[in-house]
């Protein structure tokens, strides 16, 4: 009789509910081994950013989440805003994630954990534009570059980071400033995703552009010829490599305010931390690993300078602090 109570807990014990926001087969392979080694069955909603948040707010208190899978800073920043994560302390993680890329709760607790990074890179046309002139975001606002920059909304959750920290390392006067010479700078108004931004600095439309580095090695890595094409007509920068570093921006977790499988969730947070997960989870987007000392090769991203730039470290909380900030300074500016 007392097995029989005891086995419903047991079983209750050994499941993970992880709502992510990212859906790569890669990260299949990974789930699979997580499972074999811990006998923690994932069960999994997937859902793209703005639905799982949705999905957790509806389900306030009776949420069967336990981790909740992210991309993006901003997208992280806000879910915490709203209450969805409770902190968390893993000596394990405190040890592998470098401290700018998760967020502190300020009591001695972390919200949300960075899994992978991925650099925000400037894409240029050689034809028009001299490398020198695009090596750094501050020069985005240059009147050099009067009627050449394009990129997508200001308002996606991409350049909301990207923003953020730029105004955190100019202030809040000289940020706005910038911002207000950049959509001053603009070939069109801002649209489309940060792939098409690439593809109109290749036909001519553009002759600057900002995009994830993913999306040009995704590119570069494609079977289409006509995807190859396009990487063959622009150029590559890792912005700002003799001063702050490139923006850098993650995918990440946080545990769930509700969760019911708090344990087995910090136990699969580490282990996504692991060198075995880093190495999946960072190339099934061809991003980089989050997790000190974890090196990957793919080939895409070295062939654009990845394996070796400066990074920007300055702590990913502060895109939380900014957000408001960074969006009320986009509308003042007319930025699109
Ligand atoms: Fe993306």
């Amino acid at each position: 009789m007392a097995s029989a109570l005891c086995l419903p807990v047991h079983a209750q014990d050994k499941v993970l509910n992880l709502y992510s926001a990212r859906h790569y087969q890669t990260d299949e392979v990974m789930y699979d081994t997580f499972t074999k080694t811990t006998g923690i069955k994932i069960n999994r909603v997937d859902a793209d950013d703005a639905g799982i948040l949705a999905r957790l707010r509806a389900e306030g208190a009776a949420s069967p989440a336990d981790v909740i899978l992210l991309v993006d800073a901003a997208r992280l920043a806000s879910a915490e805003s709203q209450g969805l994560f409770q902190p968390i302390r893993s000596a394990k993680l405190d040890a592998a994630i470098p401290a700018h890329l998760r967020a502190d709760n300020g009591e001695g607790g972390v919200t949300w954990t960075g899994f992978s990074t991925r650099a925000r890179v400037i894409v240029y046309d050689p034809l028009r534009v001299k490398r020198e002139a695009v090596a750094t975001y501050e020069q985005l606002a240059d009147p050099a570059l009067k009627g050449m920059v394009c990129t997508r909304s200001g308002s996606h959750p991409y350049n909301l980071s990207l923003f953020a920290t730029v105004i955190e390392r100019m202030g809040d006067e000289r940020g706005e400033a910038w911002l207000k010479g950049v959509v001053g700078n603009m070939a069109r108004t801002p649209k489309g995703g940060d792939t098409d931004q690439i593809k109109a600095v290749a036909s001519g439309e553009c002759g600057v552009a900002v995009t994830n580095s993913y999306y040009a090695a995704r590119l570069l890595k494609s079977t289409k010829p006509e995807d190859r094409a396009v990487m063959e007509k622009v150029r590559v920068v890792f912005p700002n490599q003799s001063t702050s570093g490139t923006h850098v921006n993650i995918a990440g977790a946080g545990v769930a305010r509700h969760a019911k499988n708090r344990e087995n969730a910090i136990v699969f947070m580490e282990f996504l931390a692991s060198p075995f997960a880093q190495d999946y989870f960072a190339n099934g987007n061809n991003e980089f690993p989050a997790a000190k000392g974890v090196k990957v090769e793919n080939p895409a991203l070295k062939a654009m300078g990845g394996d070796s730039f400066k990074a920007e470290t300055i702590p990913l909380g502060v895109v939380a602090k900014n957000l408001t900030k960074v969006q009320q300074m986009l509308d003042r500016v007319g930025y699109k």
